[in-house]
């Protein structure tokens, strides 16, 4: 009996040059030659990546011999067939620092399996062992090691040996290596650690390792209020600092998250009000914890099992991201770290931001995500007017439907009802041997099913269709007011404004508005309203356009490329929504206490 196992070791013998040096052995390969593909995208970030592109130079042997390798894509390789196992070396250029990819030079070491990892077709439920090995460079001498794989032949941060139980597991735990900095804490009974990789003075770890405490603990009662039971062993939040930078990406047991370093509390803002670049950062990870359950393991039935090749669409993100992002910040407020002042603060500034796009008038949340992967992934100057966010317009989804259901059933039901019977029938059980995915029929009938009611019209106008949610009917029902305080005697172009250089550049042209009635494109530089110059601070272009009124006509000098135009714009009403949320008298709390 051959030892069904695949085992890599991952090398970076220079730093310096960005490479990781893989090893992988196939113990039994293919008898019809072994075929290795590496993914062309990574769970989470819905966009074809092409990862195989950086791979370096690669070659395999058996037996002391080299083995033919054959490309059969731009992703694959075939290699001969050949006798006893097989061993594969490749290098992979690391040099994309984001979540989504791989990272290395003298300071830290950062990669996803997808990067580095590539796949024996056929072979992927067997057990995966990786050899992490300590960078030659001296830098490395202190180096540790964080991921939320098993230790086989490793202590815990060290290097050494670790194990996933299948390939899927392995490429969804990124691994970082470094000088970072860690505390640890444990949430209802699970230990989490906490990594910052870059530099972040005196940053006070004690107080994000507390304030994380609250969010995970709220939302392992969330989805288990009798066992209050963790769906892992052990997590793993891994940080990247920056000068600016923001985002994540979620794993079955850690994430990848980037900060701005302004972003994250100093100890000498002990005691005092959190930030609102904190709180920022609190509801990324909230955010990115949430998804542990909410499409890590509660997933579309096309996700079931990925496939690491191709696009996977579903119509169904706008509640995998959209619902995620709903709850996001309520963890927050149930955790006791968010007022509900605060609360409807932000979600007053998401409704505005819906709405400011007429894109919402033409797509439906469930068209964008089905089109994800060439769309919401690949924005441009048009995504306004073209695409709405299933995250945004989401999320509100998720709002509006909660507050339905809770108008409906007198608060007896709500959608934390939804979230919790979508856990026990999918999601619980899917690492354990029953791997189960969610179609959007299943959606429907489970929603109609926990509701006590049919959804149908709610699905057919705010989900399949492309009407706004009806906020400013509902809330008012919960004693919370809803205002559009759009100020239509401000005269304005309807357009979004960006820095280029000492310019103004127009980057964004909203449809109907008076720059695009105009003539005006994305991309114009403006020079001058009216002869005064635009200088490049964006307010510039408020201040001048101050001195006039709606339906006056100011001629607007702008290059396009090199070329200067001149545009008659009759200014129109400032089409910005003014949207403010806020609780007048409580009649029913979102808080309502896990059953
Ligand atoms: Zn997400």
């Amino acid at each position: 009996m051959k030892n069904k196992k695949i085992s890599y070791t991952i090398a970076a013998k220079d730093p310096a040059t960005h490479m990781f040096q893989v090893t992988m052995t196939i113990e039994a390969p293919a008898a019809e030659g072994q075929v290795l593909v590496l993914p062309a995208w990574i769970p989470g970030s819905y966009m074809i990546r092409e990862f195989s592109r950086n791979i370096v130079q690669i070659r395999a042997e058996a037996s002391g011999q080299p083995v033919e390798l054959s490309k059969l894509d731009k992703h694959s390789w075939q290699a001969a067939p050949c006798k006893g196992k097989l061993t594969v070396h490749y290098e992979v250029y690391a040099w994309d620092l984001s979540v989504r990819a791989a990272h290395l030079d003298q300071t830290h070491g950062f990669f996803n399996g997808t990067s580095v990892f590539l796949r024996a077709v056929g072979q992927e439920g067997d057990p995966h062992v990786v050899d992490i090995q300590r960078p030659a460079h001296e830098a490395a001498a202190k180096w540790r090691v964080a991921t939320a794989l098993k230790e086989l032949k490793a202590r815990r941060y060290g290097f050494g040996t670790y194990v996933a139980q299948d390939y899927d597991e392995l490429i969804d735990s990124p691994v970082e290596m470094g000088t970072f900095e860690m505390a640890s804490f444990k949430a209802l009974g699970v230990q989490h650690d906490v990594v910052f990789t870059g530099r972040v003075p005196n940053l006070d770890i004690a107080r994000v390792c507390a304030d994380l405490k609250q969010i995970c603990e709220t939302q392992i009662a969330f989805f288990e209020p009798r066992t209050k039971k963790a769906p892992m062993d052990r997590y793993v939040f891994m940080t990247m600092v920056v000068g600016d930078g923001y985002g994540g990406l979620e794993h079955r047991a850690s994430t990848a998250l980037f900060c701005s370093r302004a972003d994250l509390p100093t100890t000498a803002q002990k005691g005092k009000e959190p930030s609102e670049g904190y709180m920022k950062f609190l509801g990324l990870c909230s955010h990115e914890y949430f998804h542990t359950w909410n499409v890590k393991r509660i997933k579309p039935a096309v996700f079931a099992p990925y496939d690491y090749q191709a696009e996977n669409y579903t119509p169904l993100l706008w509640l995998f991201e959209g619902f995620t992002s709903y709850y996001d910040d309520l963890m927050l407020v149930r955790a006791g770290l968010l007022s509900e002042e605060g609360y409807f603060k932000m979600l007053g500034k998401t409704v505005g931001a819906v709405l400011r796009g007429s894109g919402r008038t033409k797509q439906s949340v469930a068209d964008s995500s089905f089109d994800a992967w060439g769309k919401y992934y690949r924005q441009d100057e048009n995504s306004a007017n073209a695409i709405v966010s299933y995250y945004a317009k989401g999320s509100l989804i998720g709002l509006a439907l909660d507050l339905t259901i809770r108008a409906k059933t007198n608060g007896k039901r709500s959608l934390d009802d939804i979230m919790r019977a979508l856990w026990q029938k999918f999601g619980r059980d899917f690492y354990n041997g029953k791997p189960r995915g969610v179609t959007p029929e299943d959606v429907e009938a489970l929603f109609d099913n926990v509701a006590g009611f049919k959804l149908k019209t709610f699905f057919d106008k705010y989900i399949r269709g492309t009407e706004d949610v009806p906020l400013a009917k509902l809330l008012p029902q919960f004693g919370v007011s809803y205002k559009d305080e759009r100020k239509s005697s401000k005269p304005g172009l309807d357009v979004n404004i960006g820095r280029e250089g000492a310019d103004c550049k127009l980057s964004a042209v909203h449809d109907g508005g008076a720059a695009q009635k105009a003539g005006l494109s994305a991309n114009d530089l403006l020079v001058a309203i009216d002869g005064l110059r635009v200088s490049g601070n964006p307010s510039n272009v408020d201040g001048l356009l101050s001195r006039y009124k709606v339906g006056e006509t100011v001629q607007v000098h702008a290059f396009r490329r090199d070329e200067l135009m001149a545009f008659d714009v009759v200014l129109q009403g400032d089409r910005v929504p003014g949207i403010t949320i806020a609780v007048e008298q409580q009649k029913t709390s979102l808080r309502r206490p896990t059953a």
